[in-house]
């Protein structure tokens, strides 16, 4: 039953562009070791140093009151446009709801919110399109996805990571 519902989900990525203040510490770069080869998968496909915390959020916190996810919330990207301020914070719930496709959650979930935060990427792309008998996004860069779509996603794989090229106008 758990399953099912799990399933059915649909999981927000919410993503901190309407941010209230400046954190009130200076970030110190440190990234979960769990959450590490995704970011260094990250940074090997678009060539980029990754230099912002990227973390869970059962850890501790310097700068906000809050740092729980909601529910629905897989991740959220607090871009500040500030070198070394940018923060990345997953839902230590939903990560280990994901038991079977951990890794798929990982490489698309820190693909989206990286792509955020190291190239400034603001709001979302909701576009859909019809593969087959399926209804699926066409960007990483989607609002809300499923469990499903998560795996369709990462089955495409280069698909994906070249069409965010194109919306990057990554040379
Ligand atoms: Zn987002």
């Amino acid at each position: 039953m758990k399953l099912l519902k799990l399933l059915l989900l649909l999981f927000l990525i919410s993503c901190g562009t309407e941010q209230i203040s400046l954190p009130r510490f200076k970030q110190n770069g440190y990234i979960n070791p769990e959450l590490k080869p995704f970011v260094e998968e990250f940074s090997k496909t678009f060539n980029v140093v990754v230099n912002i915390t990227v973390k869970f959020d059962n850890e501790p916190i310097e700068n906000y009151d809050k740092n729980k996810l909601e529910e629905y919330q897989l991740g959220v990207c607090y871009n500040y446009n500030i070198m070394n301020l940018d923060e990345v914070i997953i839902s230590y719930t939903n990560w280990n709801s994901f038991t079977s496709n951990r890794y798929n959650l990982g490489r698309f979930l820190i693909t989206h919110e990286l792509t955020h935060c190291v190239f400034n990427y603001q709001g979302h792309n909701d576009d859909r399109k019809i593969v087959g008998e399926l209804d699926v996004p066409v960007s990483i860069m989607t609002s809300a996805v499923t469990s499903e779509e998560i795996d369709f996603i990462n089955n495409n794989w280069e698909y994906y990571i070249n069409n965010l090229k194109g919306e990057l106008n990554y040379e």
